[in-house]
C-alpha cells in the first residue's frame, strides 16, 4: 500500500481456510441470520438508506455508505442492493452497475483529496468450500489512509495498537464531504 513504487494491482486470495476478518463476518452473518432470520447487511442497509446521512452514492443496484464503525477516516463500505453471496451471481447489468458505482466512489476520492494516494480495495464474498452460504451478502471495503486532508496522514499508533482502534472524524461528516466531492463540477465549485 503506497511501500514502495506508485502502481495500482490487483490480487486474488484463495485461502484452504477463512482468514480472520472475513470469518469474523461470516460469524456475525450466521449469528444473526439464526437470530432474526434476515441477512444483516440487507437490513443494515435499510437502516441506512433511511437515515441518509451515511450514505455517499448509489445507483440501482449498489450503494455506498461509511459505516458507523469505520476506521479510517473515509472508509467505506460498498453494499449490493440485491441479497447475493458473491460475484459469479452478478447479472450482466449488475457488472455494469458494479463498474458504475466504483468509478463513482474512486472519483469522490479523487476530488476530495486531489492527489495520488495508496488505498486497499476489496471484495469479500462466499467461501466456496462447494455449500450454499445463504448469509453471505457481496460488498467490498475501501480504505484509505488519508485523514482530512492530502497531506495529513492517519497512522494506527498508540493507544490503536496498544487497545483499539479510534475514529478522527464521523462517519456522518465523512459521508458528506464524500457526498459533496461528486463529480465533475467540484473543482470549479471550490475555485
Ligand atoms: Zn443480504
Ligand atoms: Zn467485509
Amino acid at each position: 500500500m503506497g511501500a514502495s513504487n506508485p502502481h495500482p494491482h490487483c490480487q486474488i486470495w484463495a485461502n484452504a481456510s477463512l482468514p480472520d476478518e472475513p470469518a469474523k463476518e461470516q460469524a456475525s452473518l450466521l449469528e444473526y441470520r439464526a437470530r432474526h432470520h434476515s441477512c444483516l447487511l440487507c437490513d443494515y442497509l435499510k437502516v441506512e438508506s433511511e437515515r441518509g446521512d451515511r450514505l455517499v452514492c448509489e445507483n440501482e443496484a449498489f450503494a455506498v455508505v461509511v459505516p458507523y464503525w469505520a476506521v479510517w477516516p473515509f472508509e467505506t463500505l460498498v453494499l449490493s442492493k440485491r441479497h447475493l453471496a458473491s460475484m459469479d451471481q452478478l447479472t450482466a447489468s449488475e457488472c455494469d452497475l458494479l463498474g458504475g458505482i466504483l468509478k463513482q466512489i474512486t472519483t469522490r476520492y479523487d476530488n476530495l483529496f486531489e492527489v495520488p494516494f495508496p488505498y486497499s480495495m476489496g471484495f469479500h464474498q462466499s467461501p466456496t468450500d462447494m455449500t450454499p452460504h445463504e448469509e453471505c451478502h457481496f460488498h467490498a471495503h475501501y480504505y484509505p489512509p488519508l485523514l482530512r486532508s492530502a497531506t495529513v496522514q492517519k497512522f494506527m499508533v498508540g493507544y490503536e495498537m496498544m487497545a483499539t482502534p479510534q475514529r478522527d472524524l464521523t462517519p456522518e461528516s465523512a459521508a458528506l464531504r464524500l457526498r459533496d466531492a461528486s463529480d465533475v463540477h467540484y473543482r470549479d465549485r471550490k475555485s
